[in-house]
């Protein structure tokens, strides 16, 4: 039934029926958890052959001690398999660490204080801005916050940013120094940018002003759902053509394929920003875990290999998004009431209830004994003028718990709906 326009009679009988169910979960006592964006423990158990794995040879091709110092920016094994998996240039890479959300941080840092490739940000006179599509995902705009830029809110739809509102912003805006972007299955959207939007996006250093740099996050680059998932048109060969290469920071790292938080995580730039950014790396580390660079380099082997082992990944997680579907596409499809996407990769499905209702539906599913990510978290500040984004992160619970709590927050969704329609 479409409650919009179902009458006041039909909507006060759903509400009680709606109702009842509702104090029945309440009554009880789940307790279930939605919110965790992190792989389940059947998940990183596909990895468990890293421990081990070298057996006892600490040496990589070339010799390297890889106990000991050194290697800064990695092996040259482990820059190939990033380079080979994500269409790369391997000279373009640095490896450092177990953290792209570090390189992030370090990057804007850099780029603040000491220029990357360019002039230091806060040497010029005005405020420093970062471009903030949402809903995005909200570590990036706690670095934003935490590092004084002010953030910039962009609608974005199922190609990516509204690319004219983006790039007449930057047009008017030479303070604007950033755009944060995860362009293949989206956090949380799951949308997967359009060839037309990369190459929009590729051409932003032309029109923006000095320093301007895209933090192309590819943290979901190779996590698909289906063999058939969207591909994503190379950033790197669209700057090339428009002569924007020093403007394209990409990051990306293992944490969703091995073990996360004990994974190699990488930046490939162009080079200026590429040297200025290990300069300033030296300076903080001796060299990175060489050790664990050469685990995944055993483990994962090539590009083939790491696919094979992104399939085992997604084995796992098909049921688990499509019960997700299932809940959202009987419950609500025919209600006129919310809308969402249907990913085809990543770790989310981001869902919009009517305006003025998420975070009651959040609220509400609490009460029931289903924890939701707070309503606001994908915007910058907290703060979803409409109130309308809830993010679902169906990776971790067990398939009964999501089947669970899924019938619960669409109960949730419907009552709040249909209460609205009878304010
Ligand atoms: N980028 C995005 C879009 C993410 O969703 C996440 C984790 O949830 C990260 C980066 C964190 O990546 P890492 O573990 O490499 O720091």
């Amino acid at each position: 039934m479409n409650l919009q326009s179902a009458s006041r009679e039909q909507l006060q009988a759903f509400e009680a029926e709606l109702s009842q169910q509702y104090d029945t979960y309440q009554a009880a006592g789940l307790n279930l958890d939605l919110t965790r964006g992190k792989p389940s423990t059947e998940q990183v158990a596909l990895s468990n052959n890293l421990d081990g794995i070298l057996s006892g040879n600490y040496f990589a091709a070339d010799g390297t001690d890889l106990r000991n110092y050194g290697g800064l920016d990695g092996l040259p094994e482990m820059k190939q398999l990033f380079a080979d998996t994500f269409g790369l240039d391997a000279s373009s890479i640095a490896i450092a660490g177990n953290s792209s959300l570090t390189l992030m941080y370090q990057s804007v840092m850099f780029a603040q204080h000491f220029g990357l490739g360019a002039e230091a940000w806060n040497k010029e006179e005005g405020e420093v801005k970062f471009l903030c599509p949402v809903p995005g995902y909200d570590r990036h705009f706690s670095i934003c916050e935490e590092l004084g830029i002010a953030m910039i809110p962009v609608a974005m739809n199922e190609n990516g940013p509204l690319m004219d509102e983006v790039e007449a912003l930057i047009k008017a805006d030479p303070m604007i120094k950033g755009i944060w972007c995860v362009p293949r299955f989206s956090n949380p959207t799951g949308c997967v940018y359009s060839a037309e939007v990369v190459g929009r996006i590729a051409a932003l250093g032309k029109i923006a002003g000095k320093g301007f740099k895209v933090f192309w996050d590819n943290a979901y680059a190779v996590h698909v759902l289906n063999d058939n998932a969207e591909e994503l048109t190379s950033i790197t060969d669209c700057a090339k053509d428009a002569g924007t290469e020093d403007n394209i920071l990409l990051f990306g790292s293992t944490s969703k394929v091995t073990f996360a938080g004990a994974g190699v995580a990488f930046l490939a730039a162009a080079s200026p920003a590429l040297s200025a950014f290990k300069k300033h790396l030296a300076i903080s580390s001796i060299g990175p875990d060489k050790v664990n660079q050469q685990r995944h380099i055993d483990l994962l082997k090539d590009a083939e290999g790491f696919k094979r082992h992104m399939a085992k990944h997604a084995v796992i997680l098909k049921p688990r998004f499509d019960i997700v579907e299932k809940h959202l596409s009987e419950g609500l499809a025919a209600a006129g009431i919310a809308t969402w996407l249907k990913p085809e990769g990543g770790y989310f499905v981001s869902f919009d209830s009517m305006p003025g209702l998420a975070k009651e539906v959040v609220a509400m599913a609490a009460k029931a004994g289903v924890k939701l990510t707070p309503a606001g978290a994908t915007y910058p500040y907290g703060d979803d003028p409409l109130d309308t984004n809830i993010r679902i992160a169906p990776t971790y619970p067990a398939i009964e718990d999501i089947d669970q709590a899924m019938g619960i927050f669409v109960t949730c969704v419907k009552l709040a709906s249909v209460r609205k329609l009878l304010s």
